[in-house]
């Protein structure tokens, strides 16, 4: 099973992607987390990122297709399919995933689009807290720490991510209006598109996407 997760930043689609990858034994491939890997290792993409990503803005498309490229090919080993969170982002992005999942004789189940009101968005990405070691998300209201500070999963620092400031956030915000959301026109199309409320809290939404992917399942 192959199956797209579509949104602006805040709107859920990690959370989830978590929650259903661990469910249906699926890769969890989430483009801004390998990122963040690439920065933390010094690789060259994470030298060519960092600032980027930092600022808000989108890494250039060849590099990013190239990076989910590798990822989706390493997990076939260990994987019978993979959500991808946070990729495609651009029209680019989603051309060059179809040319390779045509070229690996593969087809995508679903492109799940999750719509969620700014306030929403202001509310989770503004109280987000990070593990600076593992990436693990907490919030300053609904998710709280065991310890304050301390990540429960690894015992990580927990810190505000850069690219989560008030600013910042408005700018990635006209960047997947300008740029990721034509997405929504273009899996529509194909007849692939599922629209998600990302408002819902994790006990509503997760039956709704559970039998979702139910029915991806007895397709492919
Ligand atoms: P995220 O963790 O999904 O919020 O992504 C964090 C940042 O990583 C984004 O604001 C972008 O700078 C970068 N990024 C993530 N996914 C992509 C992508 N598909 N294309 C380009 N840049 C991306």
């Amino acid at each position: 099973m192959r199956v797209v997760f579509l949104g602006p930043p805040g709107a859920g689609k990690g959370t989830h992607a978590k929650i259903l990858a661990e469910s249906y034994k699926l890769a969890h491939l989430a483009a801004g987390d390998c990122l963040r890997r690439h920065i933390k290792g010094a690789t060259p993409l994470g030298i060519k990122a960092k600032d980027i990503i930092e600022k808000g803005s989108l890494v250039p498309d060849q590099l990013v297709n190239e990076m989910m490229e590798e990822e989706m090919w390493r997990s076939r080993s260990m994987y019978r399919g993979y959500i991808l969170d946070g990729y495609p982002r651009t029209i680019k992005q989603a051309e060059a995933l179809d040319r390779y999942l045509s070229k690996e004789k593969l087809v995508l189940n679903g492109a799940v689009n999750f719509q969620a009101t700014e306030k929403m968005i202001l509310e989770r990405l503004g109280g987000r807290l990070a593990c600076t070691q593992c990436g693990a998300n907490y919030h300053t209201k609904n998710i709280l720490p065991k310890k304050a500070g301390i990540c429960d999963k690894c015992g990580g620092e927990l810190k505000q991510r850069k690219d989560d400031t008030p600013e910042t956030i408005k700018h990635r915000l006209d960047v997947y209006h300008k740029e990721t959301a034509p997405l929504i026109d273009y899996y529509s199309k194909k007849k692939l598109l599922f629209d998600v409320d990302g408002d819902l809290g994790v006990p509503d939404l997760q039956p709704k996407l559970t039998a979702l992917f139910d029915s991806f399942k007895e397709a492919k």
